[in-house]
């Protein structure tokens, strides 16, 4: 145990050092710095979930921006919503977006969230995000790197 605290204290921290804040989203500065998110996979190929997860890791470290993920939309203040929204998940997407409490803002993932992407105009797709719910925050890429997730996320904190 002991060698394991010495090793820690030796390597210091590992995260990427802090850029400069985005510019905040209106609604950040009812949320005061902290902010609890509600991720939706509402079609994705699972590529924006890996940089998400990225995002989340150890080395860009969003949690220290006052970001945090949470299991039920009741609990969140922000819906992350990746991919097209396929047809059988508008309606899950919608109910979800009605269950988180206001103010709430809806920041969409990747290319697929923002405009369909590789997957515009397949059989299954209902649309962009922005057609399904309010979209306060689009962060482009196929799929998006880290550094534009934390981004998108400090505009809401405000930190
Ligand atoms: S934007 Fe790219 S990585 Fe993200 S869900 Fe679409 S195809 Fe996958």
């Amino acid at each position: 145990m002991l060698r394991l605290w010495r090793k820690i204290r030796a390597i210091g921290r590992v995260a990427e050092p802090a850029p400069d804040a985005p510019a905040a989203v209106p609604a950040a500065a009812e949320f005061s710095g902290s902010v609890q998110i509600r991720h939706v996979d509402a079609g994705s190929c699972n590529g924006c979930e890996i940089e998400i997860g990225a995002a989340f890791g150890p080395v860009y470290d969003l949690e220290r921006y006052g970001a945090r993920l949470v299991a039920s939309p009741r609990h969140a203040d922000a819906l992350l919503v990746t991919g097209p929204v396929t047809r059988n998940m508008a309606e899950p997407l919608r109910r979800t977006y009605e269950a988180v409490p206001e103010p709430r803002v809806v920041v969409a993932v990747g290319d697929c969230a923002r405009n369909c992407g590789v997957f515009a105009e397949a059989y299954g797709v209902a649309g962009p995000v922005r057609e399904i719910v309010p979209v306060d925050v689009e962060v482009a890429g196929c799929p998006p790197r880290p550094e534009a997730i934390v981004d998108a996320v400090r505009s809401v904190t405000g930190r």
